[in-house]
């Protein structure tokens, strides 16, 4: 006999079986328990809120920030018959009376609603009018400092649900480092609901990290080969490089959308729903861009800068293959981008403790670019699965040839002592391979030990040694003094030639479409 869950599912949804542990969160909250759901982008969230909303008696509330998709999946449940609303600031006076009445009424099913329209006295006023049947916290990583997306009104939200004792809640989000999952814990009262930690493995996602050099040339050689009729998605750090990436790429012939939050609200949305509506539609954004977005046919996510955490990088690319078939997470970073990355953090405003958090997120990022062996176990080790090489990803498919490094490194280290800890990246190598440049005349640095010892090796390969190095907490990058080289206290045993230092090569052509194309 179908339950309650199935038939709706079937009937309402149309799909004929629950993915696990779809059912056995459905059942829980229809029970009247509490639950703790962590599932990865994709995995079908939605749906374990949406089906005890129609199955309950009253209306479930859907707490939610992302107000730019609350439209579309209201206008989508209305579509399959269901009755629900939202209430947010983007809503004229009479459309939110008419949802207001709905709810006195008890017309709804479910309500989508924003957290600082929640948290206000006259809305929690009014819910107290009628029958809730859940409260479901979307996105509920944003509860947490720690994690990458903190806002302040989710901190309220336990106290407005603690008015409503009998209604059961479930919080859902893709973010899972352990002290997120603590936070979420602890801030929303989930210590005695049933918790669901999901698989984080995106088998059909394949990661590939190369090394930058030029980069636009780079992303314009991967799409043509491995994606050129393609919806993907391609993030850049600044606005700026939204807006030049899109123009270029629609100079190429591609249909390139520019989205970031710098761009009238008019064109933003326009350029969103080309990208979910018509075919092959590359859309170049800020991070501003995908939170919540469904679309289950995006065949690659493209990283033109270095994500700031893991945790940023697993959703990001989670973007990527939710129809389940083959998807690329294809990303380029540099020496500069960690520079870069330092420099934001350095600058944001959070205390010490924050961004010391943050520096280590960033560290546990880098380790992933650099490892030579099996990505996606990484990648899952992260996030606490162990799983074996998954011969799915660049490392596995093309073990990446490491070499020596053990003197390059020394010497490397022993330029940055030498020119005193306040150069960058550049100039201790032009003092490697003994250029004549004026700002090594202007410091006297053809007088130095290090200079010119380095002559067998390019400068490409010099900034690979230096990318690692500073990958691997052997060289620290100084924000405060634009990007100076200074030396970590482990870098003792290299220097004293006590620990072999094994370097990836990087690279020189092909398999990351590093090889130019003609124009
Ligand atoms: P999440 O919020 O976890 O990122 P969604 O709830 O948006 O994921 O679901 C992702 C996609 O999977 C949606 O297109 C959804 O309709 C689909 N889906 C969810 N549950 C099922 C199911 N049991 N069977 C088939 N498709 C499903
Ligand atoms: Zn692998």
């Amino acid at each position: 006999m179908l339950t309650d869950a199935q038939r709706i599912l079937s009937e309402v949804f149309g799909y004929d079986q629950f993915r696990s542990p779809q059912d056995q969160i459905i059942d829980g909250l229809n029970c009247g328990r509490d639950a703790l759901v962590i599932m990865p982008t994709g995995g079908g969230k939605s749906m374990c809120y949406q089906i005890p909303s129609i199955v309950r008696e009253g209306v479930g509330v859907i707490v939610s920030p992302l107000i730019a998709l609350m439209q579309d999946q209201v206008s989508a449940l209305r579509l399959l018959g269901v009755e629900a609303a939202f209430l947010n600031s983007t809503l004229e006076f009479d459309q939110q009376r008419a949802t207001e009445d709905a709810i006195r009424d008890s017309r709804l099913q479910m309500l989508y609603i924003a957290p600082e329209r929640l948290i206000q006295p006259r809305t929690i006023a009014l819910l107290k009018s009628c029958k809730i049947s859940l409260f479901a916290i979307d996105e509920a990583h944003c509860v947490s400092q720690w994690g990458h997306d903190f806002r302040s009104d989710y901190l309220q939200l336990d106290s407005v649900l603690n008015q409503f004792p009998q209604v059961p809640r479930v919080a859902l989000t893709a973010t899972a480092d352990e002290r997120t999952r603590q936070d979420i814990i602890e801030r929303l009262h989930l210590q005695q609901a049933d918790h669901y930690i999901c698989g984080f493995d995106r088998p059909n996602i394949q990661y590939r990290i190369a090394q930058k050099q030029t980069a636009k040339q780079q992303l314009l050689a991967f799409i043509k080969r491995d994606h050129p009729r393609d919806a993907g998605i391609v993030y850049c750090m600044s606005r700026k490089r939204v807006d030049s990436t899109a123009a270029w790429l629609a100079q190429q012939g591609y249909k390139a959308l520019p989205y970031h939050a710098g761009l009238p609200v008019q064109t933003r949305a326009a350029n969103q729903q080309r990208f979910l509506r018509e075919d092959g539609v590359i859309i170049v954004a800020t991070i501003a861009f995908g939170m919540g977005i469904d679309k289950p046919d995006v065949r690659f996510v493209a990283h033109l800068d270095l994500p700031k955490s893991v945790e940023a990088y697993y959703q990001e690319t989670g973007r990527a293959g939710r129809d389940g078939a083959s998807a690329t997470a294809w990303m380029v970073y540099g020496l500069q981008d960690v520079i870069n990355m330092r420099q934001m953090m350095a600058a944001s405003n959070g205390n010490e403790e924050f961004k010391r958090v943050e520096s280590m997120r960033l560290d546990a990022m880098l380790g992933l670019c650099e490892i030579s062996s099996c990505r996606r176990q990484v990648l899952l080790r992260y996030f606490g699965e162990e799983a074996e090489p998954c011969g799915n990803c660049d490392n596995c498919l093309t073990p990446p040839v490491v070499w020596d490094g053990s003197l390059a490194a020394q010497k490397a280290l022993s330029c940055v002592y030498r020119t005193g800890q306040r150069f960058g990246a550049n100039h201790v190598i032009d003092v490697l391979l003994g250029k004549e440049s004026d700002k090594i005349s202007q410091y006297g640095h053809s007088q130095l030990s290090t200079f010119g010892i380095g002559r067998e090796l390019k400068d490409k390969e010099w900034r690979s040694v230096f990318r690692q190095l500073v990958a691997r907490g052997l060289l620290v990058v100084d924000v405060d003094s634009w990007g100076a080289l200074k030396l970590a206290a482990s870098c003792r045993s290299v220097l004293r030639g006590e620990e072999e230092i094994s370097l990836r090569r990087d690279p020189v052509t092909k398999q990351d479409g590093t090889r130019k194309t003609r124009r």
